[in-house]
């Protein structure tokens, strides 16, 4: 309004006409009005909302992209992995079908999972299309700017131990990882963790205790109660985790001889 002001006193507009449209703001209540603007060269504009809401709304949702991009950015997805969707998956056996409906449910329900901070460990053999769920899940969320961290262990653990000088400060990896909507820890246990790792594991896992995480293994509960340190990883996990076991055969194998 008050450029307005100062642009009639410049004579730029020669009248502005509001116009209430009988409708309220759905951010605040105020009643929605059409500006419209006669600049002294015969151009008209119209501005329609006549509220600040739609500006706070678009600032909030730039700020809501600009941090996702940064966990996107923060994210290491292999291969073809930011391809991966539900609809592109091939499920071989009624137990794919089963998880693969499973996760999907979770990706579109993913509000209420944030709500109740709902967790997934997904279990299958090598090659059963786990890591391919996980990514769909990521990829569909990913898009609507919800803030997730994709990242197999071994990967987050190489993270961890390379060029992180100063050790007063928190990893920002540990970071990403601990502060994201949803975590998606791939491949627990794909490899032989030294003491430091597990240690490192139950810390992140720990830190995450009312959030959103996915994690996809294929160790069984079995081999998670071998050592006592890693069980104690196990039944954190579990606390809040629903179990998907995925068997099926081996589908990265199919039709190759
Ligand atoms: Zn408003």
């Amino acid at each position: 309004m008050e450029q307005i002001k100062k642009m009639m006193h410049e004579n730029k507009i020669k009248h502005s006409e509001v116009e209430y449209t009988g409708e309220k703001c759905d951010g605040c209540g105020r009643d929605l009005k059409i500006v419209q603007i006669t600049f002294a060269d015969g151009e008209v504009k119209e501005n329609e909302s006549g509220c600040i809401c739609d500006r706070i709304k678009f600032v909030n949702d730039q700020q809501k992209k600009i941090k996702a991009d940064a966990f996107a950015k923060a994210s290491i997805m292999h291969g073809d992995y930011k391809e991966k969707t539900f609809d592109n998956y091939q499920a071989n056996s009624d137990e794919q079908v089963q998880a693969a409906k499973k996760m999907r449910y979770y990706a579109n329900h993913f509000d209420d999972m944030l709500s109740e901070s709902n967790c997934l460990l997904v279990q299958g053999t090598f090659g059963t299309g786990k890591t391919h769920l996980a990514a769909a899940v990521r990829n569909q969320l990913r898009a609507q700017d919800y803030q997730v961290l994709f990242i197999s262990l071994p990967d987050y653990v190489d993270k961890l131990k390379q060029g992180f000088k100063d050790l007063n400060q928190v990893h920002p990896i540990f970071k990403f990882a601990k502060e994201a909507d949803l975590l998606i820890l791939d491949d627990v246990g794909a490899n032989r963790m030294s003491e430091w790792e597990v240690s490192e594991l139950f810390r992140l896992v720990d830190a995450r205790r009312n959030k959103c995480t996915i994690y996809t293994t294929n160790l069984t509960s079995e081999q998670f109660r071998s050592s006592q340190a890693l069980y104690r990883v196990f039944s954190r996990m579990m606390e809040k985790a629903k179990a998907i076991v995925i068997d099926g055969d081996d589908y990265r194998m199919k039709g190759v001889k």
